[in-house]
């Protein structure tokens, strides 16, 4: 006899389980019992009704159950498909099913056999007809259901691999659920307000009610969830151990950095650079998130924190996402540090002498290195590194952060400094960074006005929006226009943006001098167009979101975008805070020809405001976290049932990582008892 199932069985012990089909599952992912039972349902098919052939009537979703008192297979002379066509008699009275190009159906099911049917009657030219519908047969009268009859569990499958064939499969182990273990003791169950695991794995393939549904998932989600927040209470904990080198004030010449600036610092950058300089104060490592938007000036504050560490004898790498963006950054950061003595490099794909460079760092001839990816390589050794900045930090992932601060090579661990100007809110902070202390900069330099803001969204406004800008640019500003890459398979936006130009050029702005920058320029001729328009040769820069992050051209007033309906409320925000960082009133005009009543909504609701933080939780209420968060690291598509919205399961699950990680700071051991079968390939993800 076999031995008895237990959740470390392969699914090849199972009933019915040939070779083949053990190939099909195994591209799910599904080898053992326990990864059967974790293949999460992604819908339900409410079939709970059931009710006699006498009571249907035409759109009901039921369940009916009677005996075939007619089944064929034909073929259909109008569509060549195969048809099954059968009868189905309850003593009420009798209805037809039919399904197509599913033979088979018609070879297992006889006449005679008593079976069950679930799904939507329809109403063709002979009468009503279940179509295509779940089928099957009973064995006796109250033997339990897996295809029709209850709430039905609905899963992902793969070529030759039916829903069925899983359904059965799993009626066959779910018997195993009492055998899940559960980390969470009762007491913490209580405080998380969920249930057992195995309970939750049960209801979750065989709910009686939506309340199991919700329960289920609820208990799954906060397995998603823990690992990661179990890593961050872990970095936090760590943090308070580990230690970094501790910077002394050197007031005099700090003072001596800030009056020589073009400007004179907002309360809020002098907040934040007192916070650097008290957390820098420490023989910890400081590890602060910066939310400031955009235009609030971080560059000026992570040239402070540079300077900081410079006085210390301690180097600097600064990491930003784009090579427009490090060039620029070394510019910026080259005037800020006038006369100063730190010494910079620039670090990029397409640094010449990159070997020579790298040589130089390692020899601790910088105080600062600005770069892109680059700076991430392993040949890349930085003896003195006391402080690490990330420009854009939602750009980056978890792991980058740490390739980053490996660059050190003494013990103990690099300061850690980071920018963004997308507004997280709190618990979305807490999930993702959760290890990171957060300031944020809510005052712009004084003298800004804030940018107006006008919907374009017939041909009569844009030729009046095209007279305004000529004004403008005859005033000696500048404008942008910027365009989303529209075709699918061209992300690099060349084709929309090329278009745009050459339109722009031929019958809008005959006399007036354009550049092009989009993603498939090379980066020399990118840096030439960037040269030209900030040396005011051109006036107006016809872009795609190339431009998006951080560049800085205080004396462009206006930004055009097209085709606005097809970003983010977030991302247009920071679109349009590409202007607005001088002196002069500046204009954003989000063109929406195309759009539909509910993007024509989104799109007055960002004219009106012009508060990132307001911004950000409107498109996170309206179109959920996607937009935000985009393609940054915790690739919220890798839950399967979890949600980033569900704050207070959030919260709870933080409190109880930190409970379990403890003051030790010692998550491997947490995470052991955390990850089991399918889970430990959803939580790897996360730690990418
Ligand atoms: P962001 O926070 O978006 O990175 P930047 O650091 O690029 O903003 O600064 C935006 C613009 O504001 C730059 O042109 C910068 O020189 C200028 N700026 C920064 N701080 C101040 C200040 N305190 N007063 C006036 N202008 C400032
Ligand atoms: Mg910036």
């Amino acid at each position: 006899m076999a031995a008895p199932l237990n959740l470390r069985s392969p699914i090849t012990a199972l009933r019915g389980v040939t070779e083949l089909l053990a190939k099909r599952l195994a591209i799910l992912n599904l080898t053992t019992v326990e990864e059967l039972l974790w293949h999460v349902p992604f819908r339900y098919d409410d079939f709970q009704k059931s009710v006699t052939v006498q009571e249907l009537t035409e759109g009901v979703t039921a369940t009916v159950q009677g005996v075939v008192s007619m089944i064929t297979n034909r073929r259909s002379w109008r569509t060549h498909k195969m048809v099954t066509e059968a009868i189905i008699d309850d003593g009420t009275g009798t209805v037809r099913a039919m399904w197509f190009n599913q033979p088979f159906i018609g070879k297992t099911i006889k006449q005679g056999d008593t079976i069950a049917l679930a799904g939507e009657v329809k109403l063709d030219g002979i009468g009503l007809v279940f179509s295509g519908a779940q089928y099957e047969r009973v064995a006796a009268p109250d033997a339990p259901r897996t295809h029709t009859g209850r709430l039905v569990p609905v899963y992902s499958t793969t070529a030759g691999l039916t829903v069925r064939h899983i359904r059965s499969l799993i009626a066959q182990v779910l018997p195993l659920c009492t055998q899940q273990h559960d980390w969470l003791t009762p007491a913490l169950r209580t405080q998380a307000d969920v249930v057992p695991l195995g309970q939750a794995l049960h209801l979750l393939h065989a709910p009686t009610s939506y309340e199991d549904i919700t329960s289920a998932r609820r208990r799954i989600a906060l397995e998603e969830i823990m690992p990661m927040l179990v890593v961050s209470a872990g970095a936090r904990a760590t943090r308070k151990k580990s230690t970094a080198p501790d910077f002394h004030f050197f007031e005099h010449e700090m003072q001596r950095f800030v009056g020589q600036l073009p400007f004179t610092l907002t309360d809020d950058q002098k907040k934040v650079i007192w916070k650097i300089i008290q957390d820098t104060a420490e023989s910890h490592p400081m590890r602060r998130l910066i939310q400031g938007d955009v235009g609030s000036g971080k560059t000026a504050v992570a040239a402070a924190a540079a300077w900081h560490a410079a006085l210390n004898h301690n180097q600097t790498l600064m990491m930003v996402p784009t090579e427009v963006l490090a060039e620029q950054h070394a510019r910026t950061l080259t005037r800020l540090f006038d006369g100063l003595p730190v010494r910079m490099a620039l670090l990029t794909g397409s640094t010449k002498h990159k070997q020579r460079i790298k040589q130089e760092i390692a020899e601790g001839k910088y105080e600062l290195v600005v770069g892109t990816h680059a700076l991430i390589e392993e040949d890349l050794s930085v003896p003195g590194l006391g402080l690490v900045i990330v420009d854009e930090q939602h750009r980056f992932g978890v792991r980058q952060r740490q390739a980053l601060l490996d660059r050190g090579s003494r013990t103990g661990s690099a300061h850690f400094l980071s920018l963004t100007a997308t507004p997280i809110p709190r618990t979305y902070a807490l999930m993702l960074y959760g290890d990171l202390d957060i300031s944020t900069m809510h005052s712009k330099p004084a003298g800004r006005k804030p940018i107006k803001t006008h919907v374009v969204a017939d041909s009569a406004t844009r030729q009046k929006m095209y007279a305004f800008l000529r004004r403008e640019i005859a005033a000696g500003r500048q404008v942008f226009v910027l365009c989303p890459a529209i075709d699918a398979a061209d992300t690099s936006g060349m084709k929309s943006v090329t278009q745009e130009w050459e339109r722009l050029r031929a019958e809008v702005f005959t006399d007036i001098p354009m550049g092009l920058l989009h993603g498939k320029l090379k980066a020399k001729e990118k840096q030439e167009v960037m040269r030209a328009f900030a040396a005011r040769e051109t006036m107006l820069l016809v872009t795609t979101t190339v431009i998006e992050v951080g560049v800085d051209i205080p004396n462009a007033s206006c930004m055009v975008i097209e085709e606005a309906h097809r970003f983010g409320l977030a991302q247009l925000h920071q679109l349009r805070g590409r202007v607005g960082r001088g002196e002069a009133q500046s204009y954003c005009f989000v063109s929406s020809e195309n759009a539909s009543q509910a993007a024509r909504a989104r799109l007055d609701f960002f004219a009106g405001c012009t508060d990132g933080f307001v911004l950000a939780q409107y498109d996170l209420d309206t179109r959920g976290p996607g937009d935000l968060f985009g393609d940054m690291q915790s690739g919220d598509s890798a839950f399967t049932v979890a949600s980033v919205a569900d704050t207070p399961l959030l919260e709870r699950g933080s409190v109880i990582a930190q409970a379990l990680v403890g003051e030790s700071g010692e998550v491997t051991k947490v995470l052991d008892t955390l990850w089991y079968g399918r889970t430990r390939n959803v939580h790897a993800a996360h730690l990418e």
